[in-house]
């Protein structure tokens, strides 16, 4: 008998999908000894107390499975801080699952609810897992843009998007990449629009603690027409600074978290004990997550004094950890050969907008991650009027 010693073909499933964006620039930034102000994480560390609680647990034997669905401690201390802030409960039990990072909540959510066949709505620019999700369930993504410049929800576009074929909507405040936080009027709207229909929605949530200037984060567990069909999907790792950590939640009604369930018990089955252990005892203080607006508008607010050294335009962040900058005036380069360009000559890394559409948009617009040292970013400050004089001779 002929043994085959070459590697079966196997047909992509995703033909579109390279190495993440965040990913390449990351590698870059390493390569180049560059300050990476590219991938969302922040590069300073979590509280101690929080690295001392995982230490007890694991020293106090928490080291097996945890339940499927996550330790009941800590979905208590989720469903107690989403009643105090949102005014809405889920029930600890069959409500809220502890899920390894959003990451996995999203795509545990699509493969859940999405058939061959179902269109599920996302809107551009937007987080790249979810159209590969979409994909990987046979559900076709629909892309409406959010408006140009200042990507905010675009309520006719949206409803001309639905057909009877819409699933879910996909929707992400405060949002990566633009820093936009949706209002309570464009809720309430999505709420309406959805009144009548059978669709579905993904809320992700991450940035939810990271709103600035007064405003609040409408969570859709606020509305009671969209929390009755939303998956809330939120993360531990932007909320403590611990992305590493890989570790979200999910809260969806009992009959949607049944069925988040069947499928999550299947590809994580549950998720790091200790790491549970310590998230429950560091939640029961709010501080900490109600002082991260205040935290990171100061970060923002000062990437902002330097950014206007420059002729770089800032765009307007109202929430999340980013800034989005218009190159226009600086560079005629597109988005990537900037954001190349940036890491490579200069030693700063920054994301292209277009790695956010499936079109590839270069709109002249890059983004800034500042959840990082200020010193960091102040020396960007230092040099780059030089950089500036360089680039524009
Ligand atoms: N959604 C958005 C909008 C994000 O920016 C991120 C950050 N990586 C995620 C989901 C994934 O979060 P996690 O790291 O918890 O998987
Ligand atoms: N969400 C992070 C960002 O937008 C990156 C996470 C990742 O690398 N997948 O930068």
């Amino acid at each position: 008998m002929q043994v085959l010693e070459r590697t079966p073909k196997v047909e992509t499933k995703l033909p579109a999908v390279g190495t993440t964006i965040f990913t390449v620039m990351s590698q870059l930034a390493a390569e180049k000894a560059a300050v990476n102000l590219g991938q969302g994480f922040p590069d300073f560390h979590c509280d101690p107390a929080l690295v001392d609680a995982v230490t007890q647990a694991m020293q106090a034997g928490h080291n097996q499975y945890p339940p499927m669905a996550g330790l009941p401690v800590l979905r208590n201390a989720i469903a107690t801080k989403i009643e105090a802030l949102h005014a809405r409960q889920y029930s600890a039990n069959d409500e809220i699952t502890i899920t390894a990072g959003a990451t996995q909540g999203i795509i545990t959510a699509v493969l859940a609810v999405v058939r061959p066949g179902d269109e599920v709505i996302v809107l551009e620019p937007c987080y790249d897992s979810y159209v590969p999700n979409i994909e990987l369930a046979g559900g076709t993504p629909v892309r409406v843009p959010l408006t140009p410049h200042t990507f905010r929800p675009d309520f006719d576009k949206i409803s001309a998007a639905i057909t009877p074929r819409t699933r879910a909507i996909l929707i992400n405040s405060p949002h990566n990449p633009s820093a936009t936080v949706w209002s309570e009027a464009e809720m309430l709207r999505l709420q309406d629009i959805l009144a009548p229909t059978e669709i579905l929605l993904i809320s992700d949530e991450v940035y939810e603690h990271m709103v600035f200037d007064g405003q609040q984060h409408q969570s859709a567990a606020r509305f009671a027409g969209l929390a009755a069909r939303a998956f809330i999907v939120s993360s531990f790792g932007k909320t403590y600074h611990v992305t590493g950590w890989k570790v979200g939640y999910v809260a969806a009604p009992a009959s949607l978290s049944a069925e988040f369930r069947k499928v999550h018990q299947f590809n994580v089955f549950t998720v790091n004990t200790p790491v549970q252990h310590a998230l429950a005892a560091y939640m029961s203080q709010p501080a900490p997550y109600l002082e991260l607006p205040a935290f990171y508008q100061r970060k923002r607010d000062l990437f902002l004094d330097g950014l206007r050294k420059t002729r770089l335009k800032p765009l307007h962040t109202q929430g999340s950890y980013f800034q989005c900058v218009d190159i226009s005036e600086v560079s005629d380069l597109s988005e990537a050969d900037f954001c190349q360009w940036l890491t490579s000559e200069i030693g700063v890394a920054a994301i292209t907008l277009s790695a956010f559409y499936g079109s590839g948009f270069d709109q002249r617009v890059v983004r800034f991650c500042f959840a990082k040292k200020m010193k960091r970013c102040n020396w960007l400050w230092r040099v780059w009027p030089s950089c500036e004089a360089l680039f524009l001779s």
